[in-house]
């Protein structure tokens, strides 16, 4: 990944601060946060501090932070909707990934029905 890339990279800004958002939790290597459009009670993004453009792409560079992104999922999943939740990662964008900063969807709660139709 270039710098230039990174630089461009609005994830890269909310995990740096350099771009507001609510933040749901944070350490040296992740950050999450508040979805700004949710589509269910509870969506939160948790991305890796570092720029990678997908899921797959940190799973094969560094294992340890892919299962440190699901476990954190899990942990505002047990806070927030009793543990019980969807984890997505929309990869490309024919599946509607719009940000090229590997995020996990953390959807839980009832859908907003008013974004089902
Ligand atoms: P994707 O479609 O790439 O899987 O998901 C991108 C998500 O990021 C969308 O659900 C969208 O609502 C959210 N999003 C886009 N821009 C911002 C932003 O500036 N702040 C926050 N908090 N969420 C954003
Ligand atoms: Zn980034």
């Amino acid at each position: 990944v270039t710098m230039a890339e990174e630089n461009d990279c609005l994830f890269c800004k909310i995990a740096a601060g350099q771009i507001p958002s609510t933040k749901v939790y944070e350490d040296d290597t992740v950050y999450a946060f508040e979805d700004i459009n949710p589509v269910s009670e509870v969506h939160v993004l948790v991305i890796p501090k570092k720029h990678y453009p997908n899921a797959a792409a940190v799973a094969s560079a560094d294992p340890q932070l892919f299962a440190h992104i699901v476990e954190t999922a899990q942990a505002i999943a047990d806070k927030r909707c009793d543990g019980a939740f969807h984890l997505l990662f929309n990869t490309g964008e024919a599946a509607g990934q719009t940000v090229f900063h590997c995020h996990a969807h953390v959807l839980g709660g009832k859908p907003d029905a008013a974004k089902l139709v």
